[in-house]
């Protein structure tokens, strides 16, 4: 009997497997052997190839009927999988995961993939990932995402740091006149001209084994994007802006992003525009209770109380159990187990001084000389954007510049690459520093 001590990339494939490994057996001599066989142990060869020990393992090794993805579910063929990718300076990834049950998402398949390997790998089916974190750490491997935030907030509740660095495709498309916020069905449609199959896209993945199908689908998520990756880098090389995304990469991998906040969880429930003075203040509190409670019992918010149910204790201030029973979105078992405590934090929110209630940012409307002054930032953006062959809505818009001309410097325009490429100009024109100049048929932003 062959005993096979290290195996590199192990694959299932129907009957056979598939590895290779440093310690053949003696039949085979020395060097790195790819090896099918029918079973590990006792290892039943039906086919070998020697490969070059010192070339880095990849999928040109494999026979040509082995194009199958890898799926990884034990710790040994994870870092194995990882060793070999730490190798490259790039990697794709995405998750599938469940949100329905719990505060924290349930990781349920990590997706990676390099220019030779595509690989799922089973978190629920191993223990310790730590191979696969030390991967997403790893300062010279660039992880690839498509609107990353969702992702990294789940490995950042898993791992505790945020993966880094990394690179976002649906925020270099911004860049680069494919529209804001392109979903990554529609960048691949347009990149690689590949329509994907979208038939698995509400599919449980929590389920084991998971089907060939699901698998398929899931792999997809990182095979068409190195292609995007390699396409955008590209561009944005040949237009010289790749720098210009290094502000917006990094803001994603800031750990602030990823915890929870309590204190600012008000403005995100539904229709809290609605709400004025104590009313804001009442929702405050209870937006604050609901967020830490969520949060200690993994639950998700709605389990704790809906929104419409805070925006009606926010609206109607109940003083008693009684008051509350009125409301048609509070049950009874809320009130019998909440309601006490729901009552004090309303009471609360009664006594406190009306400065620190929360105030809603208004803007007041433009009077006609602001009205003016936005239409010539508007005709400056425009400038900007032609000279720049970008999409002007990927710029700016003019909502956003009444928004500066009310005084508000929150703006996106004002903030990384929009700021180098024009809201630094914008306010150069606002302090009088710069303005637009009508010659010969040609309008130029002058320096004064
Ligand atoms: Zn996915």
């Amino acid at each position: 009997m062959i005993k096979v001590t290290t195996l590199t990339l192990a694959i299932k494939q129907e009957s056979h497997y598939c590895f290779a490994y440093h310690s053949p057996p003696k039949a085979l001599g020395e060097g790195l052997w790819l090896v099918k066989t029918t079973s590990i142990q006792p290892v039943r060869i039906v086919f070998t190839r020697q490969i070059s020990d010192n070339t880095p393992f990849s999928k040109q090794h494999w026979p040509v009927n082995m194009t199958h993805d890898l799926y990884i579910d034990d710790a040994d063929s994870l870092q194995q999988l990882c060793a070999t990718l730490a190798q490259g300076d790039w990697v794709a990834l995405d998750t599938e995961f469940l949100r329905e049950k719990t505060y924290r998402a349930q990781l349920c398949l990590v997706q990676l993939g390099n220019a030779d390997v595509i690989a799922c790998v089973d978190p629920l089916a191993i223990d310790d990932l730590s191979a696969l974190y030390a991967l997403l750490s790893n300062p010279k491997v660039t992880k690839v995402l498509h609107a990353a935030s969702q992702d990294l907030e789940i490995f950042y509740q898993a791992m505790g740091s945020v993966p880094a660095p990394v690179f976002d495709t649906q925020i270099a498309a911004s860049l680069l006149g494919y529209g804001d916020q392109i979903g990554y069905g529609k960048l691949v449609e347009l990149v690689c001209d590949t329509q994907l199959d979208k038939s698995q896209s509400r599919t449980d993945w929590t389920r084991r084994p998971l089907r060939e199908q699901q698998i398929s689908y899931a792999a997809d998520d990182v095979r068409y994007l190195r292609d995007v990756y390699h396409q955008l880098k590209a561009e944005l090389e040949r237009l010289q802006r790749s720098h210009w995304l290094q502000d917006d990469f990094e803001a994603l991998v800031q750990a602030s992003k990823y915890e929870p906040d309590p204190d600012n969880a008000w403005r995100r429930v539904r229709q809290h525009q609605r709400l004025r003075g104590v009313q804001l203040m009442a929702l405050k509190l209870l937006a604050s209770w609901r967020e830490h409670k969520a949060v200690s019992k993994d639950r998700p918010r709605k389990w704790i109380a809906s929104d419409d149910l805070l925006l009606d204790l926010s609206r109607t201030l109940p003083a008693t159990c009684t008051d509350m029973e009125s409301l048609r979105s509070a049950d009874a078992g809320f009130i019998k187990h909440q309601g006490q405590h729901i009552i004090q934090l309303i009471a609360q929110a009664k006594a406190t001084p009306s400065e620190q209630w929360p105030q809603l940012k208004r803007t007041a409307p433009l009077g006609p000389a602001q009205d003016a002054m936005v239409d010539y930032l508007w005709a400056a953006a425009k400038l900007k954007a032609s000279q720049n062959q970008i999409t002007l809505s990927n710029l700016t818009n003019r909502k956003e510049l009444e928004k500066l001309i009310g005084g508000d410097d929150q703006v996106a325009v004002l903030k990384s690459w929009r700021y180098t490429l024009l809201g630094a100009d914008l306010l150069a024109i606002l302090n009088g520093e710069k303005r637009l100049n009508w010659r010969d048929n040609t309008l130029e932003l002058e320096t004064l």
